[in-house]
């Protein structure tokens, strides 16, 4: 296998490690992107050095999971996870164990791995390992547990879930036997918390082959264990291409008619940025939707909006006079000297009020014409 220029760049790792009489490979979903020839986000790597080991060997690291086996490896320009060999010891409650035992067995390593397109190795010198068959399921475009699927979702739930995401990214067709585990045990997507559903979700969201992601996520029920996805009309959703995650979430509430966004993702624990993000953008949707958007709600939403939702409005927004309050000649230190008044919610009510006419263009936005302005205003 012909290693791209990001693998390359990982080789010093690897040979670090195998230098110092340790076994190390690729591995995971980055190896899986190579066979397939797309790019990956990020390039993980196994090995048979504890995470102590491999401390003692990099001058620089910073443990990020220690107790799962990562430390995160600095380098000059990447940093790169690495993750001992491992098997996930006893499951309990159907999650994702606690616990985990090192071993110094690549394969055992492999086996813990949810599907066989996830549970190649690649070495140094370019060789794929692949003890589960992944490379026919790879080419077939088949989705299948490592070993059996009864047993690997009943351990951890989620796999479920990320068997919709897969499809979702790849469009590749599930296993019957795999489908049918999948749909049997979907019950004990229960167990899992809400915030490894929500990044699966949120990819699945995104893939290329979402249609086909959002029909197995129905098919196995797993829908039923996303919190208000009752009232969501994912169907639809099927149909609307998307690749920015806020308008994603905001097209489905949307096509939904859901009103309070925050009801539908507060249980996901959506970040606040998040559910801010996604109630501006059904505003916006909601005005879209009857008129244009005038100057001063361009000016309200701000560029970050304007570019993400419709960049039709860019020069629209460029010509306002003021792009935000600091564009104004004068200020609340200014208004207090020149109208003689002390503090109070006037001075609120008087910026707002030259603010919001500077940008509908019915007051220049020149200091003594605002004070001479304001002067006539009643305010309280
Ligand atoms: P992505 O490109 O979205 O990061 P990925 O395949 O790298 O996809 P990750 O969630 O980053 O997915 O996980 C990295 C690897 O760890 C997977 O490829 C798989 O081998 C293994 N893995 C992750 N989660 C699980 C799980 N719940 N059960 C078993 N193996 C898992
Ligand atoms: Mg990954």
């Amino acid at each position: 296998m012909e290693l791209t220029q990001d693998f390359k760049s990982a080789l010093w790792v690897l040979e670090k490690l195998e230098n110092n009489g340790f076994e190390a490979y690729f591995v995971g979903g980055s190896v899986r992107d190579l066979l397939l020839g797309k790019p990956s986000n990020d390039i993980d790597i196994t090995t048979s050095a504890t995470p102590l080991e491999v401390k003692d060997i990099f001058k620089k690291t910073i443990d990020i999971g220690i107790e799962h086996g990562t430390v995160l490896v600095l380098g000059r320009e990447e940093n790169y996870e690495v993750t001992t060999f491992r098997t996930d010891g006893t499951y309990s409650d159907h999650r994702r164990p606690e616990k985990v035992e090192f071993v110094r067995s690549l394969k055992e390593d492999l086996r813990r791995r949810d599907f066989t397109i996830n549970a190649f190795a690649l070495s140094a010198n370019g060789e794929i390992v692949d003890m589960f068959d992944g490379l026919s399921d790879l080419k077939n475009k088949i989705l299948r547990t490592v070993e059996n699927p009864f047993e690997r979702f009943d351990e951890d739930a989620l796999r479920i879930m990320r068997l919709s995401r897969f499809v979702s990214q790849l469009g590749f067709e599930v296993e019957p036997k795999t489908f049918e585990a999948a749909r049997e045990l979907s019950g004990h997507l229960e167990h899992i918390s809400i915030e490894r559903k929500l990044v699966e979700i949120e990819k699945l969201f995104l893939g290329d082959y979402k249609a086909q992601g959002i029909d197995v996520l129905i098919e196995t029920r797993s829908d039923e264990y996303c919190p208000g996805f009752k009232e969501l009309k994912l169907k639809e959703f099927s149909e609307i291409e998307e690749k920015n995650i806020v308008l994603a979430w905001s097209k489905l509430l949307w096509i939904s008619d859901v009103e309070d966004a925050k009801a539908i993702l507060k249980p996901w624990k959506a970040s606040n940025q998040m559910i801010k993000d996604v109630q501006s953008v059904l505003k916006w949707f909601e005005i879209a939707d009857e008129r244009a958007l005038n100057d001063y709600e361009l000016y309200k939403f701000g560029l970050k909006y304007v570019e993400l939702i419709d960049e039709n409005y860019l020069e629209k927004y460029e010509n306002l006079i003021i792009k935000s309050r600091d564009d104004i000649n004068i200020d609340g230190k200014i208004l207090m000297e020149e109208l003689k008044r002390k503090p109070g919610v006037w001075l609120k009510i008087a910026l707002n009020l030259i603010e919001k006419n500077i940008v509908e263009k019915k007051l220049a936005n020149k200091k003594e014409e605002i004070i001479e302005w304001i002067s006539s205003q009643s305010l309280i």
